[in-house]
């Protein structure tokens, strides 16, 4: 299991792996991601699932070359913030990105626990 411990978490990487992405909106407009059950900025409790963008850009990136335990075998990998818009992510991606590279959400496994990770490849 991964250290997030929500279900709502897992449920989200499903959708993500079915193609069917999605972040949630307040009736405000603010984006934010699962499993927030009210807005982070507004408070409001009634979240609409948004199908989530399929292309994203990268806004910053890190190449991690000394990595936590969890990712030991993993290293060294590249993380990435990629803004979709309403909403931003964060999650491993492909060496050699750079800032403004296209990508799409996609879910992959660390080679250290198994255990499921947000991934961005290039469109
Ligand atoms: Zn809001």
């Amino acid at each position: 299991m991964s250290d997030h411990g929500n279900t709502g978490y897992d449920e989200w990487l499903d959708a993500i792996a079915e193609g069917n992405a999605y972040y949630l909106e307040c009736g405000n407009g603010h984006g934010s991601l699962p499993p927030r059950r009210i807005c982070p900025e507004c408070g409001e409790g009634d979240l609409e699932e948004i199908p989530l963008p399929e292309t994203g850009t990268v806004e910053t990136y890190t190449v991690v070359h000394v990595p936590a335990p969890s990712f030991a075998d993993d290293a060294p990998y590249t993380t990435a913030v990629v803004d979709f818009g309403p909403v931003r992510l964060t999650g491993v991606t492909e060496d050699g990105v750079e800032v403004g590279t296209d990508v799409s959400a996609k879910i992959s496994e660390s080679e250290t626990t198994g255990d499921r990770l947000l991934r961005f490849e290039r469109r």
